[in-house]
């Protein structure tokens, strides 16, 4: 049975696609059978995957109001995964699920028929705590936290927290907290070491090693519809992610 890894931080620009994206192609490199599911309306992990949005019929929206089955529009990844894509409609999913019984496991339901066909399904959550995000994490067997390694990155983490906490008490007492993913980590700054220690003593989190060092070879990989594993095979934060994915195994 696959294990799902939910990455979620409801701040923005932390990495959270990047990390899903690059994850799944090394866990591919390795031999896993990966299936990534981008839950975010903005759908940028389906767009630097090369699939654009406003070609595709259908998305994760249809799978989760129940109109389509996963395997409808399931998309292979050159790089190996498979993909549930997004589009802007699933902007609409938290208005027309509201009023749903049992709407935070619309995720789990749809997921069900193919979690025996993967080892890894990785989940990319929106930047809000809104009910993808607790469909994501309702969902999961695990949880990453992509975490920038500035001071004000800190900030809504308590709050990310409290919503893990409530998930595991009302939907998913499963759901472990594999830990903190340290992202865009400028390792020759003091700073960026100090913001990491606190991380750790202040929230009682592991922190997953190694750090991702900041590139700019990661803002040209969405370009070309592939992740840095592919586009700089070579650099440091394709190394680094293989070590995480390595290190999930
Ligand atoms: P999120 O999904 O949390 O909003 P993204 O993965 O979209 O974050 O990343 C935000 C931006 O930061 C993107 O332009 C991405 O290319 C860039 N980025 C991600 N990781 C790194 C890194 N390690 N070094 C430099 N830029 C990065
Ligand atoms: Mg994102």
């Amino acid at each position: 049975m696959a294990r799902v890894l939910a990455v979620a931080n409801q701040k923005g620009g932390v990495a959270k696609t990047t990390t899903v994206a690059s994850l799944g192609a090394a866990l591919s490199e390795l031999g896993q059978r990966v299936l990534l599911v981008d839950l975010d309306p903005q759908a940028c992990l389906t767009f630097s995957l090369g699939f654009d949005p406003e070609d595709l019929d259908s998305s994760a929206y249809q799978v989760l109001l129940g109109s389509a089955r996963l395997p409808e529009v399931v998309v292979q990844c050159e790089e190996g995964p498979d993909l549930v894509p997004a589009t802007i409609q699933l902007a609409t999913a938290e208005v027309k699920l509201a009023g749903e019984t049992g709407r935070e496991h619309v995720l789990r339901t749809a997921l069900r028929p193919v979690a025996p066909a993967y080892d890894w399904i990785i989940v990319d959550c929106p930047p809000t705590l809104g009910l993808l995000t607790i469909a994501g994490l309702s969902t999961a067997t695990d949880v990453l936290i992509p975490l920038q390694c500035e001071t004000l990155a800190h900030r809504g983490v308590g709050q990310l927290l409290d919503t893990i906490h409530d998930v595991k008490r009302l939907t998913n007492p499963g759901l472990r907290v594999l830990g903190v993913l340290p992202t865009l980590y400028d390792g020759r700054t003091n700073h960026a070491r100090v913001v990491l220690d606190t991380i750790s003593e202040s929230y009682g989190l592991s922190v997953l090693a190694p750090a991702i060092p900041k590139s700019i070879r990661f803002a040209e990989a969405p370009a070309v519809g592939r992740s840095i594993l592919s586009t700089a095979s070579r650099s440091a934060g394709a190394d680094a992610y293989r070590k995480v994915a390595a290190g999930l195994l």
